[in-house]
């Protein structure tokens, strides 16, 4: 039915794109069409249409090879297969009972097929072939008469069954097209808003999210606070350690992260072994409480399977809450001091950063885990 999808050359160089569902689609359809064909030899026997009959005897051979072909991966050869069938047997039935049969409707099939599967170069060459092809059978039957002509009524039903065929099968296909689409769609959307490391939220996605979180402050006025976590001497462990180890280390922390959270907080990787976190509806003390929670069980955790017995990782944490004015990067700003001041008293604690209630001044308010 289709050529082959599997190589595509996106400017850069040529890449192998495996399409499973493409070839899951595939077998259905040979499975499909072969049980049409079934029908067919029934409808043309009763007809009185030996000839015909048989033809469809040879197709349903041909879409059970082009299943097994798929089924054994030589889908160079199930492809073959379709279109030899289509195109053979769309010019057999047109020829033999004429262009009022509606066989050719089935041509059409090709062309989502063509533009969706054949490599791009093939497009409109292939386009071009399917459409002389068309007219070729067109303009032949416009000069002579069908070879072995059945009965006015007869005609008619095969005409009904193949529109209705073939109406069946382009909403199977665009259906199925719909679903890959959708699910290509929402693949590229968690890609493109996840790290990859971890699995929380990545920075883009984290600040997109923060700026609509203090909208939203600024409209209902609902208190927010941020979390700004940074691993301790973590550059010690990747030099003692190795870099893979470090990885499973942020991993780790990911899922402490994970474990410590409410499904409303927004949970991110800043960058290297900086996390953020957003708490929506918390008072500052509360963000300060949650700190402290996430700085025990760090610290309490079993890193032994990473780091050998008596290695301990710990995690400094800044903490600010959103105030009327703010907008988000002056309480990052606030968060990154506070982070900055619980490095300098020694690490493995939370401090949070007030504004001040005089001329925006900064107090400072340090928490020890
Ligand atoms: P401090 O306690 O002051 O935060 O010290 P630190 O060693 O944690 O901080 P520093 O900024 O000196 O080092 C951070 C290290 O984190 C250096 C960098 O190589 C490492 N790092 C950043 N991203 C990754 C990552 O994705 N994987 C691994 N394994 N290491 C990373
Ligand atoms: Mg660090
Ligand atoms: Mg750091």
């Amino acid at each position: 039915m289709l050529s082959d999808p599997n190589t595509i050359k996106p400017g850069a160089g040529p890449v192998r794109v495996r399409r499973p569902a493409f070839w899951t689609l595939a077998m259905r359809c040979t499975q499909i069409a072969a049980l049409v064909d079934i029908a067919f030899f029934i409808l043309f026997l009763a007809l009185d249409s030996p000839v015909l009959a048989w033809v469809n005897v040879v197709s349903v051979g041909m879409y059970v090879g082009a299943y097994y072909a798929l089924k054994t991966r030589r889908n160079r050869l199930a492809v073959w297969l379709f279109w030899t069938e289509v195109l053979a047997h769309a010019a057999l039935g047109i020829t033999m009972i004429g262009w009022g049969s509606g066989f050719h409707y089935y041509l059409l099939l090709f062309i989502p097929a063509i533009c969706l599967s054949a490599p791009r170069k093939w497009v409109f060459p292939g386009l071009c072939a399917l459409w002389a092809y068309y007219v070729a059978l067109d303009v032949l039957m416009w000069s002579i008469e069908p070879l072995q002509p059945i009965p006015q009524t007869a005609l008619y039903v095969v005409h009904l069954f193949n529109l209705t065929v073939v109406f069946a099968m382009f909403s199977y296909l665009s259906v199925f097209y719909l679903g890959v689409v959708i699910a290509t769609q929402r693949k590229l959307q968690a890609v493109a808003i996840t790290d990859v490391l971890t699995g929380l939220l990545n920075r883009r996605q984290m600040q997109y999210l923060l700026d609509q979180e203090v909208e939203r402050f600024k409209r209902s006025g609902q208190p927010m606070g941020l979390m700004l976590l940074d691993l301790d001497h973590f550059k010690q462990i990747n030099d003692t350690y190795g870099h893979d180890m470090g990885d499973k280390v942020l991993q780790e922390f990911a899922v402490v992260l994970n474990e410590q959270f409410r499904s409303q907080d927004l949970v991110a990787r800043w960058g290297g072994e900086e996390f953020l976190v957003a708490m929506p509806n918390s008072t500052g003390a509360d963000v300060v409480r949650a700190a402290e929670r996430v700085c025990q069980a760090t610290a309490g955790r079993d890193w032994s399977e990473w780091m050998g017995e008596g290695r301990n990782v710990t995690v400094s944490i800044g903490v600010s809450e959103i105030k009327a004015g703010d907008d988000a990067a002056q309480a990052l700003s606030r968060a990154d001091e506070a982070l900055y001041q619980s490095k300098a008293s020694g690490r493995n604690c939370v401090t949070e950063l007030k504004v001040g209630s005089n001329s925006g001044s900064n107090k400072k308010h340090s928490v020890s885990c």
